[in-house]
Formats: structure tokens, C-alpha cells, sequence
């Protein structure tokens, strides 16, 4: 079997992939608690290691396992250069695991992981060009171009989240400011819906108000949503891709962050009404995808 595993906001999953066969079979899962954001970075790294020994415990043999690393991946797969939620500066984290964990490993961006899970099994099977937007704590992003993982001359294509979008609007983690994350993501709905009621909700607890017909919480959805759809015309603009697919924790909201999106990209396109506008449809995946792209790639190699 093969395992990827992928570092979250608050947890560190793992899961194992079969080795060969049609489709892609999941045959386990682990989370362990995430150290922290600001844990040195071994200890961040031990953590991967232990979801990743736990995952394949008493499932068989690990032919090599997939890391999906949130950040700036170097083009060779060897480093993470920059992390903007995470303290990895230019880490040598393929070698680093290699070590830890004795098997052959790979490295890739987490959404260029998501996005080879889409090519291999969902959304992006079959399809030439593709854009993919994770929304989740921030924005992560990835290209398929001629069927293909597109990363870029320096492996860092596809970090649509860090596109300045409003000149000198709110401060982002990274160190630039008016970042198209700032205004759709996780954070961005939960600070929306604490502007609006003036107490804080987290993103599910938004959701579920959102899904119970709270007016103020669908508003807050929908304005992510909006802004979604503006940065993803931007980007049918550059690469007019057969489709948009949409992931990440915060997409599992569905069509009230969808609808909206949709309504957005199609009125910030040139030509409105006179060219083809891609569809923008869900992830195949959900929270999973990082990881099992993370362990096919380890498969299939990047
Ligand atoms: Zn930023």
C-alpha cells in the first residue's frame, strides 16, 4: 500500500491507499492531534510520522508514502521553501520523512495533491485543463493543463490565494496584504458572520445556521461566495479551463457558497453571454484529498 499523509489547521491525517487496481481504494485513516502552528518544525514532522506508522499498522507493506505540504513546494520535490501557516523556511521535508519513516518518499503542494486525486478519480478525470480552488483556513490552488499537474518553472504555480486583491486591504499571514484569501476562505467567513451578528462562530457552526435558513449566516456564505466567483473569473480569464472545481472544508456548504460563486464568475467575465463559461462544480474529494493525491502521487510518482 501506499499512505499520504497532510498536515491541517488542528490535525494531522493519514491515509492508505491500495497498491494497484482500478479506482482508488481507501483501506484506512488517522488523524493525530497538530502540535501547533507555531511547534517547531520536527516536532511537526514526528507527528506526520506517527499518523503515518499508525495508518499502516497491521495493514500490510508501505511501498512509499505521499506528503502533502501546505506551502511553496521547491520544483524538484525536496523542500518546503515557505509555508505561510506553518514554520517550514526552505525545510528539506521529503528527506526529513524519508528518514523518519524509512520508505521512499514524496513531496508535492497539498493542492496540487488534491488536484492529482481529482485527475485520477474525480473531477478532473478525462479533462484537459482545469483550475482547482481549495477554500478551507485559507485558499489553496492548483492547474491541470493538458492533463497534467502544471507547476509551474519553480513548482510554486497555483497559489491563487496570495493574488492581491484589494490594494492595501486586510493584513494576510504571509506578509502582503488585500490576499484574495482574506476575503474567501474559513477565516474570511467566520470574520463576515462576526462582523454581521457581533459574536464569533466558527465555519461548520455557520454552516449549519446557514443550512437551518439563517438569513444573516447565508449572507455570509454567500459573500464568500462572491468573492470566490471574482477571483475565479480572473482565472478563466488567464487559462479559460474546461471547469472550476471547488474544494476544501468550506466548499462542503454546497450550492450557498456555490450559487453564488457562480452568479459572480459569470458577471466578471468579458464577453458575458457570448463565450463558453466553464462549469464550476464541487471537489470529488473532501477533507481527504490532500492526503490520498499525496499517496497516489507516491504511487504513480510526481
Ligand atoms: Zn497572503
Amino acid at each position: 500500500m501506499y499512505v499520504g499523509v497532510d498536515v491541517g489547521g488542528t490535525k494531522v491525517l493519514a491515509v492508505a491507499i491500495q497498491d494497484r487496481g482500478p479506482g482508488i481504494e481507501v483501506i484506512g485513516s488517522v488523524t493525530v492531534p497538530m502540535p501547533g502552528r507555531a511547534a517547531p518544525e520536527a516536532e511537526i514532522e514526528h507527528a506526520m510520522a506517527r499518523a503515518a506508522r499508525a495508518v499502516a499498522t497491521g495493514t500490510g507493506t508501505v511501498r512509499g508514502v505521499g506528503i502533502s505540504g501546505a506551502g511553496l513546494v521547491d520544483a524538484a520535490g525536496e523542500r518546503v521553501r515557505f509555508a505561510a501557516h506553518l514554520p517550514w523556511r526552505d525545510a528539506p521535508v521529503r528527506s526529513r520523512l524519508e528518514g523518519l519513516l524509512g520508505v521512499p518518499a514524496t513531496l508535492d503542494n497539498d493542492a496540487n495533491c488534491a488536484a492529482y486525486a481529482e485527475i485520477v478519480g474525480g473531477a478532473a478525470r478525462g479533462v484537459d485543463s482545469a483550475v482547482l480552488i481549495t477554500v478551507g483556513t485559507g485558499i489553496g490552488g492548483a492547474l491541470v493543463l493538458g492533463g497534467r499537474l502544471h507547476r509551474g518553472a519553480n513548482g510554486a504555480a497555483g497559489e491563487f490565494g496570495h493574488v492581491q486583491v484589494v490594494p492595501d486591504g486586510l493584513a494576510c499571514e504571509c506578509g502582503l496584504r488585500g490576499c484574495w484569501e482574506q476575503y474567501c476562505s474559513g477565516r474570511a467567513l467566520e470574520r463576515v458572520m462576526r462582523v454581521a451578528v457581533g459574536r464569533h462562530y466558527d465555519g461548520p457552526q455557520v454552516t449549519a445556521l446557514a443550512r437551518g435558513g439563517d438569513e444573516v449566516a447565508v449572507r455570509s456564505i454567500a459573500s464568500v461566495g462572491t468573492w470566490l466567483g471574482v477571483g475565479a473569473a480572473g482565472l478563466v480569464s488567464a487559462f479559460d479551463p474546461e471547469v472550476v472545481i471547488v474544494g476544501g472544508g468550506v466548499s462542503a456548504v454546497g450550492d450557498l457558497l456555490l450559487d453564488p460563486a457562480r452568479a459572480a464568475m459569470a458577471e466578471s467575465l468579458q464577453g458575458a453571454g457570448y463565450r463558453v463559461v466553464p462549469e464550476l462544480v464541487p471537489a470529488a474529494f473532501g477533507p481527504e484529498a490532500g492526503a490520498i493525491g499525496a499517496a497516489l502521487l507516491a504511487r504513480d510518482g510526481r
